[in-house]
C-alpha cells in the first residue's frame, strides 16, 4: 500500500534493520526498513525523526518498506535551539494522539505545522498548533458559554475551568479571550493570526495541557 507519513522515531531491529514508527493519514503505523543501517540502501531519509515521506510498504501484518520518497527534510532546523525545542514538542504530541480520531484532517494539519516550522514566528505557530490540537485530545475549551453559569455574555477565559467565563463570574479580559477563540476556530495562513503576549499565552497553554491532560510540555 501507498501512504504518506511523518517519522516519529525508529528503533534498531535485528542486525542492520530498523522499525520505523510513523504518523500517517491512517493513524500511527510501524514499518520495518530492512537493511536501513546499510548506507547503500539509501534509507536514511526514512528513519530520520520529523521527516515527511511518501512510501510503499507490504500489506502484511509486519509491514515492510518497499520504496519511499522524501517530501520534507527536518534537517534544516538542526542549528536553532528554539526550533529544536518546538520540534521536540510536536513529536511528543504526535506520540500522544489518540487512535480513534479523524486522522486525515489531523495529519494534514500537523504536516502543515512542520512545513511552516522555521518560516514564521515559532511561538505563534506552536500556539496555534497546541490550541487547535486540544480538540483532538477531547479537552477542547468551551469558548461559547460561561463554564460556571452557562451565560452567553462571556468576557474571559479560565485555564483551570477549561473555558470561558461571563462578566458575573470573572474580571473581563475580552482581548485575551478573543485570542483563544481566533487560535482555536480560525483556519487561515499561520502568518495571519493576531500577535499576542506569547509569554502569557504559552504559559497558559502549558497549564492547560498539564491540568486537563497531564502532559507537561517542554516549551517556553
Ligand atoms: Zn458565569
Amino acid at each position: 500500500m501507498k501512504l504518506e507519513g511523518i517519522v516519529i522515531n525508529s528503533i534498531d531491529y535485528k542486525e542492520t534493520s530498523k522499525i520505523v514508527n510513523l504518523y500517517t493519514n491512517n493513524g500511527k503505523i510501524s514499518v520495518i526498513a530492512k537493511g536501513a543501517l546499510n548506507p547503500k540502501k539509501g534509507f536514511l531519509g526514512f528513519i530520520t525523526t520529523g521527516n515527511i515521506v511518501s512510501f510503499v510498504c507490504t500489506d502484511s501484518n509486519a509491514k515492510s518498506l518497499m520504496e519511499y520518497s522524501l517530501i520534507h527534510n527536518s534537517f534544516s532546523i538542526n542549528d536553532n535551539i528554539e526550533l529544536i525545542k518546538a520540534f521536540g514538542v510536536i513529536i511528543d504530541i504526535i506520540k500522544e494522539i489518540p487512535d480513534d480520531i479523524n486522522h486525515e484532517k489531523c495529519y494534514e494539519f500537523i504536516k502543515n505545522v512542520l512545513l511552516n516550522l522555521g518560516k514564521i514566528n515559532t511561538r505563534k505557530l506552536m500556539s496555534v498548533f497546541l490550541i487547535k490540537l486540544l480538540y483532538v485530545f477531547g479537552i477542547a475549551p468551551n469558548l461559547k458559554t460561561c463554564v460556571r453559569c452557562n451565560s452567553n455574555n462571556i468576557v474571559s477565559i479560565s485555564i483551570s475551568s477549561g473555558g470561558a467565563l461571563c462578566d458575573k463570574c470573572s474580571t473581563p479580559d475580552i482581548e485575551y479571550l478573543n485570542i483563544w477563540k481566533e487560535y482555536y476556530y480560525d483556519k487561515k495562513d499561520f502568518n495571519l493570526y493576531s500577535d499576542t503576549n506569547y509569554d502569557k499565552l504559552i504559559k497558559d497553554i502549558r497549564d492547560y495541557y498539564s491540568y486537563h491532560l497531564g502532559i507537561n510540555l517542554r516549551l517556553n
